[in-house]
């Protein structure tokens, strides 16, 4: 059995046959219409997040299956103090599959150790949402025909932005492929993404200060947006935003056959007078959600078979260390009782849910 907790649960070959298969299933959506006959697709979602939600749905119904589960914490059981390790175990008796959105980073892997079903991760804190990153992969190849020799402008909240944070990784996997990093100083990419970056010879990195600066190098350009919060005051805020807006007058000097991918929701960092102009690609990509999820739900139920597969063993990189104290206080083993797993090798364990350092 196989879970998608996380991208680097995916291999390249395993990337490009679930956007083959996506690809496929908007070709001939026909094809599919019954695949999941008889199969039902659990909606845990502990924290709201509707357009996620509606996503999976539509995905599965459009498969011939059926949805059960709920949309917030209030009106789950969790209400009544279960815990995620039993829902996920009661869950596994009603469906098949299970989508899981949590407010806790971590809390795919607690339920996919504790279910007898898949369980894909829609997001869990700021930690990770491997389908919006499939999905992204999944535009960049249906916009461009390619995921191998890419210059990728990512552009506004580097340092918080968890999209951003997964794209890189997931990219790792592909050639050649230089990421050009667009952000204010208060919002740049973290050390640890660096090093990321650093340690794999297929990526190369530079910076830009403007988006002028750099958009007519870009093959694709994935915009963030910056979120008011982030900033110590107003001022930063105001002086960091008119920065990183792109415009009819920034695109002038794009590429013709350039991208502009985005994970939505925007506020004011694209301009609406450029949504007609074809190489703004985000509520494309926003659509083809669906049918990366199709292919992900085919694959994970053992419904299609995808070339070199690797057998997952959840378990094989943790080891339990009982005096490991997690200090995240975002990670779900803060509000469960769990078996303190680790990875990695001393000095540089990290919690296995979380995956931040000790
Ligand atoms: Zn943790």
């Amino acid at each position: 059995m196989k879970h998608c907790i996380d991208t680097k649960d995916l291999n390249r070959d395993e990337f490009l046959s679930l956007i083959k298969l996506a690809e496929e299933i908007i070709e001939q959506p026909k094809n599919y219409a019954k695949v999941c006959e008889g199969r039902q697709l659990a909606t845990l979602f502990y924290e709201p997040s509707t357009r996620t939600r509606l996503s999976f749905t539509s995905a599965m119904l459009a498969l011939g299956g059926t949805v059960l589960g709920f949309s917030d914490e209030q009106s789950s059981s969790v209400a009544k103090g279960e815990s995620l390790a039993d829902t996920s175990k009661i869950v596994s008796g009603y469906a098949d599959i299970i989508a899981m959105r949590h407010h806790k980073e971590g809390a795919a892997l607690v339920a996919a150790l504790n279910s007898t079903i898949p369980v894909i991760n829609a997001g869990d804190g700021s930690h990770a949402h491997p389908t919006q990153t499939l999905t992204d992969l999944l535009a960049i190849h249906l916009e461009l025909g390619r995921l191998d020799n890419l210059t990728i402008g990512l552009c506004g909240d580097l340092k918080y932005g968890r999209t951003v944070h997964s794209l890189i990784k997931a990219m790792a996997q592909f050639d050649k492929i230089h990421f050009v990093l667009i952000a204010s100083k208060n919002l740049v990419l973290p050390e640890y993404m660096i090093q990321e970056l650093e340690a794999n010879p297929k990526l190369t990195y530079s910076f830009a200060e403007s988006l002028e600066e750099a958009i007519s190098s870009l093959d694709v350009l994935y915009m963030t947006r910056v979120q008011k919060e982030r900033f110590d005051t107003e001022a930063e805020y105001e002086r960091c935003r008119g920065h990183f807006i792109l415009d009819k007058k920034v695109m002038s000097l794009a590429k013709e056959n350039m991208r502009v991918l985005h994970p939505l929701p925007r506020l004011e960092e694209i301009s609406a007078e450029l949504d007609a102009d074809p190489r703004m690609a985000y509520f494309r990509q926003a659509h083809n959600g669906k049918y990366i999820r199709m292919a992900l739900i085919c694959y994970l139920l053992g419904l299609v078979k995808l070339n070199d597969t690797e057998e997952q063993n959840l378990t094989k990189h943790y080891k339990e260390i009982s005096s490991f104290c997690c200090r995240n206080k975002n990670c779900i083993s803060k509000v469960e009782v769990l078996p303190h797993l680790v990875q990695g090798e001393e000095p540089h364990l990290a919690c296995a849910y979380c995956e931040k350092g000790a």
